[in-house]
């Protein structure tokens, strides 16, 4: 079934290599990007059906446009992806600034948030509507060691996030969160052990299997730990 399927921070890295595989696929790419340019660019890389909306996830009057888009042109949404993010420093918590906090969960958390708060109408008229928050091990609950605190702590967030959206939502919407490995991308550095594609597999599942669950955190095509 061909679906409408919205990415954030579709411009490059992991976004991008998801909206690649997800047009390919037939579906109808709404690559969401923080500069018009840079997404008008990324998407004449692709070959599908890909609309490019404007959608810095920290601006509200983005998100506003771009569900008036959507409701004008589609009447509704069958799949969000949250994968915009951004990483922090690389201090642990002892000397992380506050600001640095709230700067990191401005994207991470509260824009994810955002996005799925306002889209959320657009999902209700979807028969089958999928929430996927592009989440890190670096936020799994056993794993908050090692510096880059304010980024945990993001995506510890973004976990909690998707297990209550999960359980309000039950039986209309999944939604469900999802670690990529590290990930060859401007974020992950050269040095990162996996593709872009190899990073983008599990969301480009989530987003189109038949049956998934919903209320999980899955690396791989199998769930992880929270
Ligand atoms: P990336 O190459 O740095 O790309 C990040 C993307 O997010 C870019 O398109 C960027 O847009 C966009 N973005 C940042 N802030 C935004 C905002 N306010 N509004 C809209 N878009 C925004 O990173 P990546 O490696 O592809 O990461 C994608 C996701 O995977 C992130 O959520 C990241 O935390 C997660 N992740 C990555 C790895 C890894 O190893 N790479 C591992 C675990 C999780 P601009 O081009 O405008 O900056």
């Amino acid at each position: 079934m061909k679906k409408i399927i919205l990415v954030t921070g579709g411009n490059r890295g992991i976004g991008l290599g998801i909206c690649k595989e997800l047009a390919g696929q037939g579906h109808t790419v709404l690559l969401g990007s923080r500069t018009l340019d840079q997404g008008v660019s990324a998407a004449s890389s692709l070959a599908g059906e890909i609309q490019v909306l404007k959608l810095d996830v920290t601006e509200e009057a983005d998100i506003v446009r771009a569900v008036k888009y959507i409701t004008d042109h589609h009447g509704q949404l069958d799949v969000l992806i949250n994968n915009a993010g951004i990483i922090s420093t690389g201090t642990g918590a002892t000397f992380s600034e506050a600001r640095e906090v709230k700067r990191v969960m401005e994207t991470n958390f509260y824009g994810a948030w955002r996005v799925a708060q306002l889209m959320l109408p657009l999902l209700e008229k979807s028969r089958e509507a999928r929430i996927i928050n592009m989440s890190s091990g670096m936020g799994a609950l056993d794993d908050l060691d090692g510096g880059y605190a304010a980024y945990r702590m993001s995506k510890s967030a973004l976990n909690a996030l998707t297990i209550l959206l999960a359980n309000e939502l039950r039986g209309k919407i999944s939604v469900n969160a999802m670690c990529p490995g590290w990930v060859r991308t401007e974020m992950g550095g050269a040095d990162a052990s996996r593709s872009i594609e190899q990073g983008a597999d599990t969301a480009v599942w989530l987003a189109t299997a038949e049956k998934i669950p919903t209320g999980k955190f899955f690396r791989d095509r199998k769930v992880i730990s929270w």
